[in-house]
Order: structure tokens, then C-alpha cells, then sequence
């Protein structure tokens, strides 16, 4: 491919578990693209030693104690250096990035995400919280901009692929799977005293920390579910979520003519950030292929929602509408937080997500600033619940 027909990535949140794996298939796919921007929150060293070899436009950090170290090194590199969230959502606006890949974790995405739209750029989805937070701002803006957003969530990625070529026709259902993580199975009387470690062992999966907690807690699927209704248009009424603990199947549309249409592959998230920053190509690659006889049984269970109620949470903000979901979402990340510091226990994050739903002020119509306001105030709530 010509040097001019490559695709201009930026990266917000490189050094994370999605985008060390962006970088991965990038690196595999150099003919296909071209780095611009790399970003990270406080982890210089690792976002040094992907500026020099991935030579991108410019490096963006959050943690301004880090900027001098950074600025020095890169100076030599001719690669342009800045700090901070305004800065984040300004360079997102560079004319020579095709697609922004939102790869950092929870609400500190909301911001570049609008910026990227409003400047034109295709989104390659990972930062689930965005449209978690404000789906209906998002979607609205999209459209508006006519800007295309790709999922790279395995499950929104699979439905997304399910519906290749299938444009005029309606979708009946679609059914989300979910792993079931680490507690699968696990009562509350179960549940009353694990550890952090225990909840940060994922089976199937190696992800960040926060959506690793978010995966035993269910929360994720809950978030997902909300991710779902956004991104393809639906009704809660018509999107079912169902425990497929191998994790293969990676998610399902069924049509009006009650055919199902699944995608699978193994638990490898380089596929769809592949799928989500090359569509529609589908770029060849040498990524580990799936052996039928590996697995034997793929099984399904229901979901526990007595003992996992932050998936009930999700479908009630769904149904409330207006802000509910951006406060259950900062909620959730101050009580996910306190959880990995010790703070409180497992049980006690949808105890606390719950609470602080119903606290917060309801705001029917929600602009930018409510949801601003919407966040700051969830979590003082949550914080308040905490002590
Ligand atoms: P990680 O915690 O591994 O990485 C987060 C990245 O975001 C890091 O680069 C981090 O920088 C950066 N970051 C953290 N806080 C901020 C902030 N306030 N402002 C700007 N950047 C920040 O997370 P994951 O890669 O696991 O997840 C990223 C997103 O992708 C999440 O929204 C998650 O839900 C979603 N996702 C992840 C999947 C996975 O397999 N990991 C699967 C599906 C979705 P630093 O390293 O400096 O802290
Ligand atoms: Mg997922």
C-alpha cells in the first residue's frame, strides 16, 4: 500500500492491555498503517519505548509529573510532546489521524471521544464507559458528523460482524455472551470474603484491572448491555445475555426469520481491534486459529442475577434513561476503586452502584455539562457511601 493510502492511527491509552495490543497488530500490519498518536495516564517509561520505536506525530501523557522526562527524551526524536485531558482532545483533532482507537479506561474518555467526532475521525471503540456515560449524545453526534464507530468490545464486535450484509434487515435479538469470570457458579454466601486477587483472576481473558473487577462483578456485561442498546440501535426488551463460559462464541444475532447468526474464535482481542481499525478489510494474519477439538463442548447457562445484581442495575438504568447510566458508571468506577485499595468488599460495589443510582438527581434530557455534573455528583454519592 502507498505510504498516503495507509491508515493515520491515534492511540489513547497505549500502554494499556488494548493498546499494547493495538500496537501488536500494528506492528504486524506496518503496511497498513501509520502510528500519529500515542497517549498514556502516568506510565512514561512504557510510552517512551513505544514513541521511539513507533516514531508517532505526537505523545500525549495525563500525569504532568512525568512530562519533563518525556519532553527531553522525545525532543531528540522530533516527536511533538503534550499533558493533560484539554491537550488529549486537542490532538485527536490533527488533520493527518483517520481514526482515533479509544483504548483508555472509564470516563476520561467522554471528552477526546466528542472531540475525535467533531472533528471528523472514524472512532475504533475499546472505552465501553464513553457510551455507557453519554450513548445518546454520542450516536446523536455521530450521525450528525457522519462519522462511522467501530466496536472493538468482543461481543459488539461480533455483532457487528454478524450484520455484514445483512443492512435491510431488522434485528429480532441479539444475545450477548459473557464468561460468567472468576465467580461463576459462586453464591453470595459465597462471595462475602474474596480478595482482590481472587477477583483479578480471569479465566478466559487478560485485561486492565478495572474491567477485569467489572468482569467478576458482571458489571461489564451490564455496561455492555448498555454499550449494545447505542451502538446497534435496540430496545433493552431485545437484548438477552447468556453465560458461555469457553468463551468462543463471542456473541449472537438472531433475525426476524428467527435464524442466529454467531461469530467465534478464540479469547483473542488483537482479532478485533484488528477487524475494528482495518474494516471492512479483513486483513490476513498469523494469530493462533481455533481447533474444534480443543473444545469439545461449548456450553451455555443462564446469568445468576440474585448474587450478580449490577447486571439488574445496568437494564434499570436502561429503562430509567437520562443520566442513570452515567451515574451508575461513576459509581461504579469509585466503588471498583475502593474495592482494589481495600476499601470495601466484593459485594459491597453493587450495594454501592445501586445506592447511588438512586441518590443522585435524575435528569430526564441530559446535555454535555449534565453528564459533567451527573459524574461529579455520583461519585461525591458513592465516596459519602463508602466512608
Ligand atoms: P488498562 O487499564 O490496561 O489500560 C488503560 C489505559 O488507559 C492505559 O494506557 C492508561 O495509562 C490509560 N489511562 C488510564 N486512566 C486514564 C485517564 N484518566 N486518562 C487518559 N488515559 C488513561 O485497560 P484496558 O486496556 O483493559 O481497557 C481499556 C478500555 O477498553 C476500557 O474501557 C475497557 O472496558 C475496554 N475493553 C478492554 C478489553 C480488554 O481486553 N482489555 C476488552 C473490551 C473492552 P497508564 O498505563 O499510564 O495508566
Ligand atoms: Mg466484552
Amino acid at each position: 500500500m502507498e505510504e498516503n493510502k495507509k491508515r493515520h492511527i491515534a492511540i489513547l491509552g497505549s500502554t494499556g492491555s488494548i493498546g499494547t495490543q493495538a500496537l501488536e497488530v500494528i506492528r504486524e500490519q506496518s503496511e497498513q498503517f501509520v502510528v500519529e498518536v500515542l497517549s498514556a495516564h502516568s506510565n512514561a517509561e512504557l510510552l517512551l519505548k513505544q514513541a521511539i520505536e513507533f516514531k508517532p506525530n505526537a505523545v500525549v501523557i495525563g500525569d504532568e509529573s512525568q512530562f519533563q522526562k518525556l519532553k527531553d527524551t522525545l525532543w531528540e526524536q522530533d516527536i511533538k510532546c503534550y499533558c493533560g485531558v484539554d491537550a488529549l482532545a486537542q490532538v485527536v483533532e490533527m488533520e493527518s489521524i483517520d481514526i482515533v482507537l479509544t483504548a483508555m479506561v472509564g470516563y476520561a474518555g467522554l471528552k477526546p471521544t466528542i472531540a475525535a467526532i467533531n472533528a471528523g475521525k472514524s472512532i475504533a471503540l475499546a472505552n465501553k464507559e464513553t457510551l455507557v456515560v453519554a450513548g445518546e449524545l454520542i450516536t446523536k453526534l455521530a450521525q450528525e458528523k457522519g462519522v462511522n464507530v467501530y466496536p472493538v468490545d468482543s461481543e459488539h464486535s461480533a455483532i457487528f460482524q454478524c450484520l455484514a450484509g445483512e443492512f435491510e434487515n431488522p434485528i429480532e435479538k441479539i444475545y450477548l455472551t459473557a464468561s460468567g469470570g472468576p465467580f461463576r457458579g459462586k453464591k453470595r454466601e459465597d462471595l462475602l470474603n474474596v480478595t482482590k486477587e481472587q477477583a483479578l483472576k480471569h479465566p478466559n481473558w487478560d485485561m486492565g484491572a478495572k474491567i477485569t473487577i467489572d468482569s467478576a462483578s458482571l458489571m461489564n456485561k451490564g455496561l455492555e448491555v448498555i454499550e449494545a442498546k447505542w451502538l446497534f440501535g435496540l430496545k433493552p426488551e431485545q437484548i438477552d445475555v447468556i453465560v458461555h463460559p469457553q468463551s468462543i462464541i463471542h456473541s449472537i444475532v438472531q433475525f426476524e426469520d428467527g435464524s442466529m447468526k454467531a461469530q467465534m474464535g478464540l479469547p483473542d482481542m488483537k482479532l478485533q481491534i484488528q477487524y475494528a481499525i482495518g474494516y471492512p478489510q479483513r486483513l490476513k494474519n498469523n494469530f493462533p486459529r481455533f481447533n474444534f477439538l480443543d473444545y469439545p463442548q461449548l456450553t451455555f447457562e443462564q446469568p445468576d442475577r440474585e448474587t450478580f445484581t449490577n447486571l439488574n442495575l445496568a437494564f434499570s438504568a436502561l429503562q430509567k434513561g437520562g443520566n442513570i447510566a452515567c451515574a451508575l458508571n461513576a459509581a461504579n468506577e469509585i466503588s471498583v476503586d475502593a474495592f482494589l485499595s481495600g476499601k470495601i468488599k466484593f459485594l459491597d460495589i453493587a450495594e454501592i452502584n445501586g445506592n447511588s443510582m438512586e441518590k443522585v438527581t435524575f435528569v430526564a434530557r441530559p446535555n454535555y455539562e449534565d453528564y459533567v455534573a451527573t459524574d461529579k455528583e455520583t461519585r461525591i454519592i458513592a465516596k459519602e457511601l463508602i466512608r
